[in-house]
């Protein structure tokens, strides 16, 4: 099966996808008609779920989190209010640390597997 490249996000869309998912570029869904710049590419069977698909946890951690950026001041905006939340209320606070290792390791897992 063919998928193909945005060229704006990297996200592997389906070959009749008009759009891509995630940044809506249109995307050219032909090589005689195209502008060259999406040229659709080969994923191995298997892999292709594999790009396309994050685990729930990664898409729970990223919801509405739109660039790598973004995350990552939401790793760091989780420890600062863990932080604070420790030193003026309680120990509790502590818990914001576990959003920060979430957000971490969900930035992480897209570096490896996907793309943004
Ligand atoms: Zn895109």
């Amino acid at each position: 099966m063919n998928n193909i490249k945005c060229p704006h996000c990297g996200l592997i869309n389906r070959l009749d996808a008009l759009t891509c998912l995630r940044c809506k570029l249109a995307l050219a869904q032909n090589a005689a008609g195209g502008q060259g710049a999406a040229a659709p590419v080969a994923i191995p069977t298997g892999l292709e779920e594999f790009a396309e698909e994050r685990p729930l946890w990664v898409a729970v951690g990223l919801w509405g989190l739109k660039t790598r950026a973004v995350a990552w001041a939401f790793v760091v905006l989780s420890i600062l209010v863990a932080t604070g939340s420790i030193v003026y209320w309680s120990w509790l606070g502590a818990i914001m640390y576990l959003a920060a290792v979430w957000y971490f390791l969900a930035i992480r897992w897209v570096d490896k597997n996907s793309a943004w």
